[in-house]
């Protein structure tokens, strides 16, 4: 597997060779790893039809799903360790965002819609996106209007968005380029893109290399560093305003590992852990990327 020919890197076009290959129900995946700017990514791609047959066993995508209190909680704690606090996120978004004439804000892959609701009181006029019929269901409780159940390739709108979010997202798509084309298309002018999702360059996966969970194939398909996100959406017309590393332990995993008799001794190791991820986030090697970009030119026309 390792001798076949370099491919070539979606981002900056240069040669990829053999990173790793990992295993997921008995499929093999091979991973490649770019020369220049270190992006990864799965090649050759899975079929659509390959990615559809995983996700149709999902949980998310029974046909019956009831949405409790209880759900809605679990969810929100869920989201709020793995994605952090959608209140800071969109205000954020607030403060990047210039245009304040247009309120039009997208969520490709809203989930349970939680950024959606913050947006929504927020004052932005929000469309959701959302393929998975289960978080479709709890995000229709949350927002009082159910995500529309298509995918950001077959969506089309002649409106324009003054802010677009794909919050922990483009790690899973197929074809990168496309989608930021797409947004540059649907954003307006001075509109603001803003992604969210793991990095490929963090201490854990220097560590764990492709036994990282975040390397999980055909689930993750694209595995970006803070300079390949940069490069991509640079390539596509955009300006980046600010790209900051973002990471959590939850209190809970250190409470879990920590014997009953040391319990009192959590917050003490909450504030260490966070002192490191903090060191961590300033090389630029932490856990999630977070990044506001501009839409500074049309680049092309064409979705
Ligand atoms: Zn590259």
């Amino acid at each position: 597997m390792e001798n076949k020919k370099p491919g070539i890197c979606p981002v900056c076009l240069s040669k990829a060779y053999f990173w790793k290959e990992k295993t997921s129900k008995k499929i093999r995946y091979r991973i490649e790893k770019c020369d220049n700017c270190g992006h990864a990514f799965v090649n050759p791609r899975p079929s659509f039809d390959e990615i559809a047959a995983f996700y149709s066993n999902s949980e998310q995508n029974k046909k019956e799903y009831t949405v409790t209190e209880e759900t809605i909680i679990n969810e929100r704690k869920k989201q709020h360790e793995e994605t952090g606090d959608a209140h800071d996120l969109i205000k954020e978004i607030e403060n990047t965002n210039t245009n304040k004439e247009c309120k039009a804000f997208l969520d490709v892959g809203c989930g349970s819609g939680f950024f959606s609701k913050e947006a929504t009181e927020k004052g932005f006029d929000v469309v959701s996106l959302e393929l998975s019929s289960g978080k479709r269901a709890i995000a229709k409780k949350l927002l009082g209007k159910e995500p529309l159940a298509t995918s950001f390739e077959d969506y089309d709108s002649e409106q324009r968005f003054s802010v677009i979010l794909m919050s922990q997202i483009l790690e899973h798509v197929v074809d990168i380029n496309l989608w930021i084309r797409k947004a540059n298309w649907l954003l307006a002018r001075e509109g603001v893109l803003v992604i969210s999702l793991p990095n490929f360059n963090s201490v854990f996966r220097f560590f764990l290399q492709e036994k990282d969970p975040f390397i999980c194939p055909p689930i993750h398909l694209n595995f970006f560093n803070s300079k390949s996100i940069k490069l991509l959406l640079e390539k596509h017309g955009f300006r980046i305003k600010k790209i900051e590393n973002i990471s959590r332990i939850p209190s809970s995993v250190l409470e879990k590992r920590i014997p009953g008799l040391f319990r009192t001794t959590v917050p003490a190791w909450t504030l260490f852990a966070n002192i490191l991820l903090k060191i961590m986030n300033l090389f630029h090697m932490g856990m999630m990327i977070n990044v506001f970009a501009v839409k500074k030119e049309n680049v092309d026309n064409e979705r």
